[in-house]
């Protein structure tokens, strides 16, 4: 078998950036981790993903760690957090995470300083999205943005602060606690407005509360941050469900909506995960979906 060499290096961030209703959104990144391919896959074969994302020798696929900035009048919100850096080496090591470009570095690169930060919007508390939130300063932990108020789905909250057996792994207290103490965390369910304009929508499947969050969703430019829904480019057909998800069937109808209704509406696709793709259009082909690169994002 030979491995495309594009698997094992991370490309450079360009904070590429485009319009999505009235909001101006642009890349962020907190680096890279390698997961394995087959959980990151599912039931999908190898012999079907590993031309669309190449494994290394060790059977793990490089994905981007990208959250997103979206700006609007007085409104500068953080969607998803990264990673961040509280990581002993092997950890580093299993999930080969790095990052050349940390959160607060892509952000000082659009000129944002991380007190300026009015909001942070996450889909869901596993740490490779909510880990960036905290950082260690003087031996203890503080918010990483010490003004915003840190929005997450109730249930994911209940589970990064008592997961359970099944959870453990995903979740980490520390994450979320320091904000919890801080006064600044705000639990969301059902359908939530954050500000007009951004709402986050609690869908379940992945983990119990991961949401997708929407810019101006009643406009045709709008956009929608697909978290771990849609985790790449590659995964936006409706079976193509990882295996970490805990809740395959709800996958299964979530995913089958929501990549429908943005079909339909041709909303911006905001991708976490995805290598490449930072923006992408799905559109409907046949039977299947297709993602259509956008903006200044063509690879
Ligand atoms: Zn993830």
């Amino acid at each position: 078998m030979s491995l495309a060499p594009a698997s094992t290096a991370p490309p450079p961030y360009r904070a590429r950036s485009l319009r999505a209703g009235g909001w101006e959104v642009t890349e962020l990144t907190d680096g890279h981790l390698r997961l394995d391919g087959g959980a990151m896959w599912g039931v999908v074969p190898a012999t079907m993903w590993r031309s669309m994302t190449p494994p290394d020798a060790d059977n793990r696929i490089l994905m981007a760690l990208r959250p997103f900035l979206a700006r609007k009048g007085d409104v500068v919100a953080v969607i998803e957090c990264g990673i961040g850096s509280r990581w002993d080496a092997k950890k580093r090591g299993i999930y080969g995470i790095e990052a050349s470009v940390s959160l607060e570095q892509s952000l000082a690169s659009c000129g944002v300083k991380p007190q300026e930060v009015t909001h942070v919007v996450a889909s869901h508390a596993h740490w490779d999205h909510f880990g960036a939130a905290v950082v260690e300063s003087g031996g203890a932990l503080a918010p990483l943005f010490p003004n915003a108020r840190h929005y997450l789905p109730k249930v994911e909250i209940e589970n990064a602060l008592n997961p359970d057996h099944v959870r453990r792994a995903s979740y980490r207290r520390e994450d979320v606690e320091p904000i919890a103490r801080a006064g600044l965390l705000v639990a969301y369910e059902g359908n939530a407005e954050v500000v007009p304009g951004l709402r986050a929508h609690v869908l379940g499947g992945h983990s119990d509360g991961v949401a997708v969050m929407t810019l101006d969703e009643e406009r045709p430019d709008g956009a929608i941050f697909w978290s771990d829904v849609v985790p790449t480019a590659h995964h936006a057909q409706p079976p193509y469900i990882m295996a970490y998800d805990i809740d395959v069937a709800r996958s299964f109808d979530v995913r089958s909506k929501w990549i429908a209704l943005a079909a339909e509406r041709g909303w911006t696709g905001l991708f976490y995960h995805d290598l490449d793709t930072a923006f992408g259009r799905i559109e409907r082909d046949g039977k299947r979906y297709r993602v259509v690169p956008l903006g200044d994002n063509a690879p």
